[in-house]
């Protein structure tokens, strides 16, 4: 498969260089030049087929050109070690629970796969170490480097601001060792992101040292998520109630919605989509107006989903070519403040015993608030609850209960390397190595 840019000054890339770079030359994303329609016999039977049975077909379809059969099904069955079960909270509601990887977040199956996708290319090449560099202000940090934790021939570099996480995510990336380093950066998020950005623009560096990121617009990153709404299609149907699905996604750079995008493409029927925003309205007001105005983000109790530009609406629109009717015909949008996310985990615990986090909230609501009769909806819980626990415990008054494998990270042993936000001390920390 070729895959081209949504800038289109691009040249055209291979996977493998899609992969490794992330993002093209002109700071574009990458697009698969195709995609495959799965067959009508897939859909009639997909509610009798496992989870990994399903995600091994879609991933066959995309990258199936590009990865030899038996190499792709490890990659596949290793990445989807836990479940994404569909689970009732009520009437005609249901959450595809996203949260039961290694650091509870969805994120865990994109990193997982792509830390397995890049071993896999690099056993190919010639074995060269291949060094990953990634900024963050929690949650992306956990995931990647729990998605690459023991994957041979990587090693993962984690800045995030010191003193700037909380103790919870914190505790997710300093305590791994192996082949994973956290570095504490005296600064701001910002600023680790910048050391990242000067590292891949360093021509010493680079000799002395295979660089690449594993940001979030990552082919291999974003298209696997399309895994599990296949499978949420196909407990559904199980139980009969397919026939009229809306998918509600709680969205912050809209990889997430952007893959059940791709899988509706490949023929996946999904009836229509909901992308549920924090007070973030940007997408909300592109689909009222038709215009695209990016601003800067506000704070939210949802704060994943904090973003003021969204990277994959690039993909979005390249994907239905850029036009705001298909794209508004499809999809259709809400926004919700802190106050209604609120009162949402507040309405839902008390009169379905279910526990939202903030991001799952949003979804919630917009399904309470958007299904038509005869409609079934399901939203992603893209977080566990206990990530939050404080905010959680107060809004509900409740005490949410920790998770074995988080507690298990709290109890781990911080290790760090601390550096000052200077480019010079980054940059002969890793020429050290
Ligand atoms: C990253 C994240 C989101 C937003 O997902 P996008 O793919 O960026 O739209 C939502 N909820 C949680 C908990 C997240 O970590």
């Amino acid at each position: 498969m070729k895959y081209y840019s949504t800038n289109g000054n691009a040249p055209i890339a291979n996977l493998q260089k899609a992969v490794v770079k992330g993002l093209a030359e002109d700071r574009g994303l990458y697009m698969p030049e195709r995609i495959k329609q799965l067959p009508k016999e897939f859909f009639d039977t997909i509610e009798t087929k496992t989870f990994q049975e399903i995600a091994y077909t879609v991933a066959d379809a995309f990258f199936g050109e590009d990865v030899e059969a038996e190499a792709l099904k490890k990659i596949v069955y290793d990445t989807l070690s836990f479940d994404c079960p569909v689970v009732k909270v009520k009437d005609n509601i249901y959450t595809l629970e996203l949260f039961h990887g290694p650091t509870l977040a969805f994120k865990d199956v994109g990193a997982r796969f792509m830390a397995r996708l890049l071993q896999y290319f690099i056993r190919q090449d010639n074995h060269e170490l291949v060094n990953v560099l990634v900024a963050t202000s929690g949650d992306t940090g956990s995931a990647v480097a729990n998605g690459f934790l023991g994957v041979d021939g990587i090693h993962v570099y984690v800045l995030y601001p010191k003193g700037k996480v909380s103790k919870i995510q914190e505790s997710q990336f300093t305590t791994l060792g192996k082949n994973i380093t956290a570095i504490e950066v005296d600064g701001v998020f910002d600023d680790c992101q910048a050391l990242v950005k000067s590292a891949f623009m360093d021509e010493e560096l680079n000799q002395h040292m295979k660089l690449t990121s594993a940001n979030s617009i990552n082919v291999a990153r974003f298209l696997p998520q399309a895994f599990y709404y296949f499978n949420a299609y196909a407990r559904m149907k199980a139980l009969g109630k397919a026939d009229n699905l809306v998918m509600c996604v709680p969205s912050g750079n809209f990889g997430n919605i952007c893959s059940a995008l791709f899988g509706h493409e490949m023929g996946l029927p999904i009836k229509r989509f909901i992308a549920a925003n924090n007070a973030n309205d940007i997408f909300y007001k592109y689909l009222q107006t038709g215009k695209y105005e990016p601003k800067a983000s506000v704070q939210t109790l949802a704060n994943a989903m904090d973003v003021g530009d969204p990277s994959n609406f690039a993909r979005i629109y390249d994907l239905y070519g850029k036009s705001h009717e298909r794209i508004s015909s499809l999809i259709s949008g809400a926004t919700y403040t802190d106050d209604q996310i609120r009162e949402t985990m507040r309405q839902c615990y008390a009169e379905t015993g279910y526990i939202l986090d903030p991001h799952g909230a949003c979804g919630y609501r917009a399904l309470q608030e958007g299904l038509k009769e005869g409609e079934f909806g399901v939203f992603c819980e893209t977080a566990h609850p206990a990530k939050f626990k404080e905010t959680v415990d107060s809004i509900i008054g409740g005490d949410v209960e920790i998770p074995e494998r988080l507690a298990a990270f709290m109890r781990g042993q911080k290790q760090s390397v601390e550096l000052s936000k200077n480019f010079e001390d980054f940059k002969a920390f890793l020429l050290s190595r």
